[in-house]
């Protein structure tokens, strides 16, 4: 058995990893101030060795037992989380990954990243592999998030080059599954809410831009499977079948059932053309790919959330 420290795990990832490592055995520390995530996301935990401390991690912030891994995944994560709190996140992302990372340092443990596809802005490579450095407007709106990130990144290496910290970073492509919140502006979530109330789905410009949508089941795994490995450098997980929006649109309406129309809203701002990872590396070293299809992890979202949960309350 081995402790984990899981940092964000009141979210929606989070509380997955929780659940997960958990179910492998583990004792898990996750470290949450609930500022996007919830307790009803943890609440159907009941196992001793599970433990949440309310903690925001800008400031410094010690753990008394001894600790194997730490997973760092607290940050806001949807557009409308780091539009509203632009400075929260360049915070998370520094000063919150700095006390991660001496935390990790203290306790000698095994140091993994969430970092994101969004490193690669708008990208001109593609598909893209972890060897491309990105296209990313530093200034824009999404800047904050984005540059968090490749900030979060440097870091992670030079506390493992000048400090020896036993460091990976996961980039992490759109995940999807139970627990994500019907507002919080994603294409899956957001689709599915209107769909089940036979509202009309809002896709963005024409629809043509590409996603690739990963079950919450595989991501989880890698995530794991990463941690586990003492590989370094970053690694995509994330699943490498596009589709693009209006073909989520279409596949959501014909999973729900739905009798929903389509209709089109302007483009957010620097919103990516593309996006699709080369998962040759992570097949290569972690043996890792991930095996839910899209209409399946569609249709085990909406059996294990249900209706109710995915349409949420207000508007
Ligand atoms: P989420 O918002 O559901 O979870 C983030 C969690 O971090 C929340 O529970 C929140 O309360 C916590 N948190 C935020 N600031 C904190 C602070 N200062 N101190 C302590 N806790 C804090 O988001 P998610 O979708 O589960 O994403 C988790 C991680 O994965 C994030 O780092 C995100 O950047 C990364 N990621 C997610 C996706 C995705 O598709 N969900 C894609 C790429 C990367």
């Amino acid at each position: 058995m081995a402790t984990c420290l899981v940092t964000g795990g009141a979210g929606f990832l989070g509380s997955h990893l929780c659940d997960e490592l958990l179910h492998r055995g583990h004792r898990v520390i996750c470290v949450d101030n609930l500022e996007t995530g919830s307790l009803a996301n943890i609440e159907h935990i009941r196992n001793g060795q599970f433990v949440h401390v309310n903690v925001d991690i800008i400031e410094p912030y010690f753990v008394e037992e001894s600790i194997d891994f730490v997973y760092h995944l607290a940050s806001p994560a949807s557009p409308i989380d780091y539009l509203r709190l632009p400075l929260h996140t360049l915070k998370v992302g520094s000063y919150g990954t700095h006390h991660t990372l001496g935390l990790a340092k203290r306790h000698r443990a095994r140091f993994l990243l969430a970092s994101t596809s969004e490193v690669y802005g708008d990208p001109q490579e593609h598909p893209q592999r972890e060897t491309y450095w990105g296209h990313v407007n530093p200034i824009g709106p999404r800047g904050v998030y984005d540059e968090a990130k490749r900030y979060a990144e440097a870091l992670t290496m030079a506390y493992h080059r000048q400090q020896g910290v036993d460091t990976g970073i996961v980039r992490i492509f759109n995940s999807y599954g139970p627990r994500m919140r019907p507002h919080d502006g994603r294409a899956i979530p957001t689709f599915l809410r209107q769909a089940l109330q036979d509202r009309p789905i809002t896709v963005f410009g024409d629809g043509s831009q590409t996603r690739s949508f990963c079950y919450v089941e595989d991501e989880i795994r890698g995530l794991i499977a990463l941690a586990e490995s003492g590989y370094h450098n970053p690694v995509n997980i994330g699943n490498p079948d596009e589709f693009t929006l209006l073909e989520l649109a279409t596949t959501v309406i014909d999973v729900t059932g739905s009798r929903s129309e389509i209709v089109f809203e302007a483009l957010p701002v620097d919103d990516p053309q593309v996006r699709q990872p080369d998962i040759s590396l992570a097949r290569q070293i972690l043996g890792w790919e991930p095996t839910v299809s899209l209409r399946e992890g569609l249709r085990r979202t909406l059996e294990e959330a249900g209706a109710e949960k995915l349409i949420g309350a207000g508007e």
